[in-house]
């Protein structure tokens, strides 16, 4: 099954989620070097990885019948893909139990594909086909009590036999075309399971590989775009400069409204910036209007307004990862107040803080009202907020869950976002990022985005002083800038023009 074509052109799991276009790139710019971000994530998915290969069975346990043989191949990724297949395939001949880095290539629906497969593990009943093992940085199931997933300890794969627990598989494409890919490439070895290990570094979970082929299936069969086309993920891509001026030469929509969201107006044959303007259909043709003038933002309505009280908190939390809430940050107008742990998230540690700032929360609450005071609380976007206040309240006795849950539906906790989405409409969104040079507000660090928060957050634990700083810095100018969007809100938005100014 192996393959001729060189390494660059064979297509990989990641090449078929997201932007299709981004193959044609990597094929045409294969010299392209990968963003410090993309290279800063790099340790933490290596870190992720050695943690469960370091946690493989490397011969049998007593009551395993330690005579029998147990051979593990570890093979070193910084191979070339032609030798590490080679290598790959000698050891599943040989009837290896377990296989570290192996790669496999070959043609499914005429395209040439490799899967880089973290762990091959032998069936457990000792049949000579393999169950594909991938390494995920995100949590790759969730704890059920309807549905069952079979799952085996890391330290004992390939050595025992799969048990059901509680648990349904969270869906994340690419996990599902890396698994179906190793599942077909490995042919007459296949097991016909596959699984994944999340981050919980100490469980694969079993998937039925079945489901995941006819998607794979269906995304190598579809055309690659010959063009570029804007999607989130090109704030992150690194052929971004390659990709922008084609964009502005073609005066794609998608320059305006990003991914799916031009879909309406080029089912109406609308595919240019310029055709939406002249198309003159209210909001979305001002939109492009203010787009093409460089005008960040509109108003939607004349006067702009955000509920005001006497004692006024804005507040922003930071999570890391799925895993917890480590700093809940407040400021007054004066002081600005955070409530961290740099301990692990998920115990002791993260309840107490969490008890601090919902005593301090409500305490000032109760200071307002017993002066005869109003009193409100603002965040920007309250997802997040709104999540871990329920989750912590939930998980914690150091706030009464009934308390929380009154709070975040009353009056005096405002998703300041919410108030601008009705009343302002941006070019790029309204983010608070988006909006700050609009109200005149600078950050003081101006590169800390959630990727960047994550590694930010590792150096914290292991007690960096800088990266601590910068996360304070960061939380208390997010809570400040939060601050300035509600002020330039009351102000009545100053120098934003009207929808129906710059309606063409
Ligand atoms: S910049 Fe955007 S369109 Fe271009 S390859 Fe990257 S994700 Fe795709």
């Amino acid at each position: 099954m192996g393959s001729a074509v060189s390494e660059i052109h064979l297509v990989r799991a990641s090449d078929l989620v997201g932007c299709r276009y981004r193959l044609r790139q990597r094929h045409t710019h294969p010299d392209v070097p990968p963003l410090p971000e993309s290279l800063a994530r790099q340790p933490q998915i290596d870190a992720g990885r050695a943690a469960v290969l370091s946690s493989l069975p490397v011969k049998r346990a007593l009551g395993d019948g330690r005579g029998k043989v147990f051979t593990r191949v570890d093979l070193d990724p910084a191979d070339t893909v032609a030798e590490l297949e080679a290598r790959t395939r000698s050891a599943l001949k040989a009837g290896a139990h377990l296989i570290t880095n192996g790669v496999l290539t070959g043609r499914i629906e005429g395209v040439d594909v490799v899967a880089e497969i973290d762990i091959l593990a032998r069936t457990e009943t000792g049949t000579k086909t393999y169950m594909p093992v991938m390494i995920s940085n995100h949590r790759v199931a969730r704890a059920s009590t309807s549905a069952k997933l079979d799952v085996v300890p890391t330290h004992r794969l390939s050595l025992s036999a799969p048990l059901p627990t509680g648990a349904k598989l969270r869906h994340h494409t690419s996990d599902g075309y890396r698994l179906a890919l190793a599942h077909l490439l490995l042919g007459d070895f296949a097991d016909g399971r596959a699984a994944l290990v999340g981050q919980d570094r100490s469980r694969a979970y079993l998937a039925p590989v079945e489901r995941f082929i006819q998607p794979l299936i269906e995304t190598l069969n579809a055309p690659i775009p010959m063009e570029p086309r804007r999607l989130k993920q090109c704030a992150s891509c690194r052929f971004w400069p390659l990709c922008e001026p084609r964009l502005e030469e073609m005066d794609d929509i998608s320059l305006v409204f990003p991914g799916g969201r031009a879909d309406s107006y080029r089912d109406a044959g609308l595919d240019t910036v310029q055709s939406l303007i002249d198309a003159r259909i209210g909001e979305p043709s001002a939109i492009a209007r203010a787009w093409r003038d460089n005008i960040p933002v509109l108003k939607r309505v004349p006067v702009t307004t955000v509920p005001r009280a006497d004692v006024e908190i804005d507040i922003d939390m930071e999570a890391y990862l799925d895993q917890g809430a480590y700093l809940w940050g407040t400021f007054d107008g004066e002081t600005y107040r955070p409530f961290a742990t740099w301990d692990e998230v998920g115990g002791e540690w993260e309840e107490a803080n969490f008890g601090d700032f919902w005593e301090w929360l409500m305490s000032e609450r109760a200071r307002a009202s017993a002066e005869g005071k109003t009193f409100a609380a603002y965040c920007y976007a309250a997802g997040g907020e709104n999540h871990w206040l329920k989750s912590s309240a939930k998980r914690f006795g150091s706030a009464d869950e009934e308390q929380v849950r009154e709070f975040i539906a009353s009056d005096e906790w405002v998703d300041v976002f919410a108030h601008v989405r009705r009343q302002l409409v941006g070019t790029d969104g309204l983010g608070l990022k988006v909006l700050g040079p609009v109200v005149g507000f600078e950050w003081e660090d101006d590169d800390v985005d959630g990727e960047r928060s994550v590694a930010l957050r590792r150096a914290a634990r292991l007690g960096d002083a800088s990266a601590r700083e910068m996360l304070l810095r960061y939380n208390e100018d997010d809570c400040r800038a939060t601050r300035a969007v509600r002020q330039f809100l009351t102000d009545g938005a100053p120098g934003v023009p009207l929808i129906s100014d710059v309606a063409p």
